[in-house]
């Protein structure tokens, strides 16, 4: 890598904007608010938060759905930090599709052919972020993200609220089962992913680091990528 030029680095994360941020049934709404103020003659700015562990751009631990998986503080960092990662371009696909093993083929041998333990869906669906249309990304059929582990995808990121189908009547989580379940990864509601397919970018590196919230299922991150081949 040249290292004497800056790096361009793309923000794959959603900014969190009181009242503009979409929460799963039962998850906490995001607020921040101030409780010390300059503007109030008080001796720094300073805001309380509420959010959840899955508020925004986040990472889903294996303890998400299992009691004895790996809690998010314990997650391997290696996995995370300027990591290798491939971007599947699915912006082909229609709400509520499922995303088959023919559609991951490309990425498939581009994973192998790098050694990737990341995997990013590009769906397009961030553009819905905070609409009503936003639950109905297309989904990832159970099957092929087994066939993506046997692969060596330790992460599985996607620009979409789950990889799963969401509906309002039934809940459905076969595909975090089948990755947090073999141990794996999964960071959800990215943006930013068409900048990576369309770029020309030939070694894309990931960081999708979350905070060390002991104990916890998961937590909000600040993803980025950048092109380590530039
Ligand atoms: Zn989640």
């Amino acid at each position: 890598m040249a290292s004497n030029c800056p790096r361009t680095i793309i923000d794959l994360t959603h900014a969190l904007v009181p009242g503009q941020v979409p929460a799963c049934p039962g998850h906490p709404c995001y607020t921040a608010s101030p409780c010390l103020s300059l503007a109030a003659g008080e001796f720094a700015n300073v805001h309380a938060l509420t959010l959840g562990t899955h508020t925004g751009t986040h990472i889903d631990a294996p303890y998400h759905f299992f009691a004895d998986g790996t809690t998010v503080d314990r997650l391997d960092l290696s996995l995370l930090s300027a990591a290798p990662a491939v971007v599947a371009d699915l912006r082909g696909k229609r709400a509520r599709e499922r995303i088959v093993w023919a559609d991951l083929a490309d990425a498939a041998e581009e994973v192998k052919a790098r050694g990737a333990r990341v995997l990013l869906l590009c769906t397009g669906w961030s553009r819905h972020w905070n609409t009503e249309v936003y639950s109905t990304h297309p989904f990832m059929d159970a099957e092929a993200a087994r066939r993506l582990l046997d692969l060596g995808v330790k992460v599985l990121g996607l620009d979409t609220m789950s990889p799963d189908k969401v509906t309002a009547d039934e809940e459905c989580a076969d595909v975090h089962h089948v990755v947090l379940g073999s141990g794996g990864i999964i960071v959800e509601n990215l943006t930013g992913l068409g900048t990576l397919v369309g770029g020309g970018w030939k070694r894309i590196v990931v960081s999708l680091l979350p905070l060390s919230l002991a104990g916890c299922d998961g937590s909000p991150i600040r993803a980025v990528a950048w092109d380590d081949d530039v």
